[in-house]
C-alpha cells in the first residue's frame, strides 16, 4: 500500500492510498480491463469487476463484460428479438 498527500480544494491536506496488488479476473490472470455492465445499485453504476483480454466478452467498441453479465447480456437480447 502506498499512500501520498492530496491537497483538496476547500478541504485542506489529505493522504489517498492506493493498494500495490492489481485486480486479478476470476481465472487468475492480471486484470486489464472492467466489465461495463451498469449496476445502478453501484455507486459508480457499473460492474467493476475485474476481468482479463481472454475473459472479457465486448458487446461493443470499448465495452466489456465479466462471464457473469456476458450471460445476462446474451439473455436480454434474446429478450428483444
Ligand atoms: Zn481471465
Ligand atoms: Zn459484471
Amino acid at each position: 500500500m502506498t499512500c501520498h498527500p492530496v491537497e483538496i480544494p476547500g478541504v485542506g491536506r489529505g493522504f489517498v492510498c492506493t493498494s500495490g496488488r492489481r485486480k486479478r479476473c476470476a481465472c487468475g490472470r492480471p486484470a486489464t480491463l472492467e466489465c461495463d455492465w451498469k449496476v445502478p445499485t453501484r455507486k459508480s453504476g457499473t460492474c467493476d469487476a475485474p476481468i482479463c483480454a481472454k475473459c472479457t466478452t465486448s458487446p461493443a467498441p470499448e465495452k466489456d463484460l465479466c462471464a457473469k453479465h456476458a450471460e445476462e447480456y446474451e439473455r436480454w437480447k434474446e429478450g428483444r428479438k
